[in-house]
């Protein structure tokens, strides 16, 4: 848990946020600003700040969070016509939240490559 971390503090209960999966270690939750029809971030609860700070220590918690997408697009709908899954990776990947996540976004045809 880091404290000035808004995705430690949703996956605290301490922000609210429109849960629609959690387990011991992973919570997911429809993005504020969504862009697709469908868009939901999937996150360890886990502080890792991002890709490049995953260790082999941590594959227990890249495990959980990788394996419970299924299940996540499952719910949502998105199984049957398939999603797009983004990790942004610091500034030149466009990550604005410095707490691991994994983006699934879905409901439209996804265009590529992305912008
Ligand atoms: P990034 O740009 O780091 O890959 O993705 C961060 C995502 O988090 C953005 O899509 C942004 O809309 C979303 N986001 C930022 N703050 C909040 C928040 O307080 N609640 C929710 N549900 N999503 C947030
Ligand atoms: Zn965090």
């Amino acid at each position: 848990m880091q404290a000035d971390c808004i995705f430690c503090n949703i996956a605290q209960g301490k922000i609210p946020a429109n849960l629609v999966y959690e387990d011991e270690h992973v919570v997911a939750f429809h993005d504020i600003s969504p862009a697709a029809p469908v868009h939901v971030l999937v996150i360890p609860k886990k502080h890792i700040a991002n890709l490049l700070e995953v260790s082999i220590e941590d594959c227990q918690f890249v495990t959980q969070l990788m394996t419970k997408i299924p299940l996540i697009a499952e719910q949502l709908g998105l199984a049957e016509k398939g999603f797009r899954t983004v990790i942004n990776t610091k500034d030149d990947g466009g990550q604005t939240v410095h707490h691991l996540h994994v983006h699934i976004l879905g409901g439209r045809f996804m265009t590529w490559p992305p912008g």
